[in-house]
């Protein structure tokens, strides 16, 4: 995921968000000195407490209003006959990250997501064994970022065939073996010298909330065992049905976030695990090498097509319906709306990606790192209107 050599440099990191965690200015020392192992994730996890279920998703029969497992970090709650959601709450923990859940038939289970730890994987593996004993067919990462793919060693563990798009495992390897055993002043390097190099306070802000966010990786990443997906699935031959017995499920891919984004869809009931394809009122993610900002907004225009009582398992944030796809789309309007005012102006990109401000409606909307987010965002835009 992480590219550091051109994402380090062109992407730029924020403001608001970095001022709410730590309302005194730190030393790079005193930060790193005291970032515990998996630390500055709570620096965004602070900012994003898990909004409750919306009122029209509380009254909705096929979701139950009580989870049958919670551990703060997450909690496991039934959302349909045979469907279960695990949604991650960032402000309780880190074990998680991602949202997830799992689908058990008459004749087999899928589960979804490797989550950021093994313990992860393993909590809602407990989750499904609660409620089923049918044979796990498979675990699906629906893409190859850190935090849905850094527990797959408890699947590999557990003889679990693990699946994900067919490039998934290689880019695994490629963004995050590199980081094992690196050293860690050159891995964050470029990431700190930005932080120096800042020219505003808001460009010190978003570097500084980069640095935040690579740090956590490295973190993560150092202390994980990769584990790969071994059963690749090839986009060309998708859409693939899967029958579990009574529950159809049937797993597409579409282009957007990542490259390697699948989605699990289970028509007869309605009901989407989006991966993070959708993000539930959060700013979406956009630094991947293949996002794609007009492939990802094409592919929410397609969900937004989908049943209007579709109800969505985001990659994070809450569970939503329809107006979780209305929501994001919004966002992207509003970002590519003042970048390409900026860009007819001659604004250069360089000063572009960091002068987007947040809309007062957005403003509870957490924004995981500004050059992981709104950056890119705006950075892809005018390559695609430069016709890069
Ligand atoms: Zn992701």
């Amino acid at each position: 995921m992480i590219d550091l050599s051109s994402n380090g440099r062109e992407a730029a990191g924020t403001e608001s968000n970095l001022q709410a965690v730590h309302p005194r200015p730190f030393s790079r020392r005193s930060f790193l000195v005291k970032t515990s192992c998996f630390g500055t994730f709570y620096a965004v996890a602070k900012l994003t407490p898990l909004p409750t279920l919306a009122a029209e998703l509380a009254s909705d029969s096929r979701v139950s209003q009580t989870p049958i497992l919670d551990k703060g970090f997450a909690s496991v709650r039934k959302i349909g006959n045979g469907l279960y959601a695990t949604i991650s709450d960032l402000s309780k923990g880190n074990t998680t990250i991602c949202n997830g859940g799992f689908l058990a038939g008459k004749d087999g289970a899928l589960l979804i997501e490797g989550f950021t730890t093994a313990a992860g994987a393993a909590f809602q593996m407990d989750a499904l064994r609660m409620v089923s004993q049918v044979p796990v067919k498979g675990a699906l990462d629906t893409h190859y970022h850190f935090d849905h793919s850094m527990g797959n060693s408890f699947y590999g563990a557990n003889g679990v065939q693990l699946w994900a798009h067919a490039t998934a495992a290689k880019r695994i390897v490629e963004n995050y073996a590199p980081l094992q055993g690196a050293d860690k002043e050159a891995a964050l390097g470029p990431f700190e010298k930005r932080v120096k190099d800042a020219k505003s306070d808001a460009e010190r802000q978003h570097a500084q909330s980069d640095l935040n966010a690579m740090t956590g990786i490295f973190q993560i990443a150092n202390a994980t065992v990769l584990g790969l997906p071994n059963h690749p699935l090839d986009p060309a031959k998708l859409p693939m049905p899967l029958d579990l017995g009574g529950l159809t499920a049937v797993i597409e891919s579409y282009p957007g976030h990542s490259g390697t984004d699948m989605i699990v869809r289970v028509p007869d009931q309605n009901v989407v695990y989006t991966g993070d394809l959708l993000f539930s009122s959060w700013y979406p993610v956009c630094f991947d090498e293949k996002a794609t900002i007009s492939g990802w907004r094409d592919t929410l225009k397609k969900v937004a097509a989908f049943d209007k009582d579709t109800l969505f398992v985001p990659g994070h944030g809450q569970i939503c319906g329809q107006e979780g796809i209305a929501s994001i789309r919004e966002v992207f309007d509003d970002i590519a709306g003042q970048a390409e005012k900026m860009y007819k102006a001659g604004v250069p990109v360089e000063e572009a990606q960091h002068r987007y401000v947040v809309p007062e409606k957005f403003k509870n909307f957490p924004i995981f790192a500004w050059g992981f987010t709104i950056g890119p965002a705006i950075t892809k835009l005018y390559a695609e209107w430069q016709g890069k």
